[in-house]
């Protein structure tokens, strides 16, 4: 795994297309060249790459988490009454409404965004920053700092924000004063994250509000559901059909240069490279989500159904072999939780056994993960088999470098047989 996203990283790491944001200072002065690239698998096992360790503003990557916020504090009712979720196609500051609701379109434009600080019950606007600090936090694991500085800039620089406050007070969305609601939405964009926190935020949508590191409930499923749905159709600024095509994870991304994806039931993904699009997204982090996506297979359509469930079961029937028993759809992010799984007791066996007749489908990603595994294993002078009867992850035995058979019993015998071998050489 680690080789993959090291891979991945390492094909984009001349990307220098793009620009920073330039509408504040401070980020138009961070290094244009930092980038990281972070994953959570959903049981909380985090990949770094990069600069996973520096920090930068979310900035929109907010949206969709105020959102759950209100959804989870006043209720959906309430929430669709004052903010829409069609998608927009307009760039996330237009100054608009929806023509016939006059309702901001949808909770990921900043017009959504700001009636969605409003909608958070607190009694002044500190509490009600409190209150979405220690949420995302929750979210991500760990406590997320204010930019101090990035806060004085956005707040001094905010004028069309403003001017969309003050559009939403007078179509009577915003019930609150304006600038008091400006106040927190500023703070809020202005945290600090990495992307390690984006992949956890990630893993905790993935898991439908659960984070998998901290096993502490942030938000309810329905309240996820919705979040994620909405950053399916609006969450990539203007970009989103194009990125649903290609990538198909719901994501949000922000002008400070993170992006978050989400592959429900399977993992959070951070990425960070602060150079931007023209539509605000980072440039490189797009590539690396497309990339991603290819590679490992992650488009939210074509993924596998029962990954969680993969590993069936894990036994020794005799002392030193291990077998492996997976079963359902073999696809990326479930052939990652059977190698980790093996990976972690390899202390116990001196020959792995897989056993896949109960697999129904595999595909490539999961294929390589195998046969990473096989070498690894081979590498450090253990012995990989694999029971595959109908030859579903091996078509022709060369391919992988894996030695096939047709039954457990079968594999079984042969490990005990090259145990006994290995043992006497040892012995020798
Ligand atoms: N603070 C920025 C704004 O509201 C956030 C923009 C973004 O990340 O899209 O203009």
């Amino acid at each position: 795994m680690q080789h993959y996203l090291d891979r991945i990283c390492a094909e984009h790491v001349d990307v220098s297309d793009g620009k920073l944001a330039d509408y504040i200072p401070e980020l138009a002065s961070v290094d244009p060249n930092g980038f990281a690239l972070s994953l959570s698998s959903a049981d909380g096992f985090i990949y770094e790459s990069g600069d996973a360790g520096l920090e930068f503003t979310i900035q929109s990557i907010s949206k969709p988490l105020t959102y759950a916020l209100a959804l989870d504090q006043i209720g959906a009712d309430a929430v669709d009454a004052k903010i829409g979720v069609e998608p927009s196609g307009e760039a996330f500051n237009e100054i608009s409404v929806d023509r016939t609701t006059k309702m901001p379109k949808n909770p990921m434009i900043n017009a959504g965004a700001i009636a969605a600080v409003s909608l958070i019950p607190a009694a002044t606007p500190d509490k009600r920053f409190a209150l979405i600090q220690d949420f995302y936090s929750t979210f991500a694991g760990r406590r997320l700092e204010l930019d101090e500085q990035v806060y004085a800039s956005e707040k001094a620089s905010g004028s069309r924000n403003r001017a969309i406050g003050y559009m939403l007070q007078s179509f009577g969305v915003l019930d609150d004063d304006p600038n008091e609601v400006l106040d927190v939405y500023f703070r809020q964009c202005s945290l600090r994250v990495t992307s390690t926190d984006l992949a956890k935020i990630g893993a905790t949508l993935a898991r439908g509000g659960v984070n998998p590191q901290t096993g502490r409930r942030v938000a309810d499923a329905a309240v996820v559901k919705r979040t994620l749905s909405v950053m399916v159709t609006c969450g990539m600024y203007d970009d989103a059909g194009d990125w649903v095509s290609a990538v198909g994870m719901p994501a949000k991304s922000g002008v400070g240069g993170g992006i978050v994806a989400v592959l429900p039931g399977e993992l959070g993904i951070g990425v960070y490279s602060p150079l931007l699009d023209g539509k605000g997204n980072s440039v490189r982090g797009v590539r690396v989500c497309r990339s991603l996506s290819e590679q490992l297979g992650l488009h939210f359509l074509t993924v596998a159904r029962h990954s969680r469930a993969t590993l069936r079961a894990v036994y020794e029937p005799r002392a030193g072999i291990c077998v492996y028993e997976a079963h359902g759809d073999l696809m990326f992010s479930g052939a990652e939780h059977v190698v980790r799984a093996a990976d972690r007791q390899r202390e116990r066996y001196e020959v792995a056994i897989l056993d896949v007749s109960r697999v129904d489908d595999i595909d490539d990603a999961a294929r390589e993960l195998l046969s990473a595994m096989g070498s690894t294993l081979r590498g450090e002078g253990k012995a990989f088999y694999l029971v595959d009867p109908d030859g579903i992850v091996i078509r022709s035995e060369p391919e992988l470098e894996v030695i096939r058979f047709h039954t457990v019993d079968d594999a079984v015998e042969e490990a005990q047989v090259w145990l006994d071998q290995n043992r006497r050489v040892s012995l020798d």
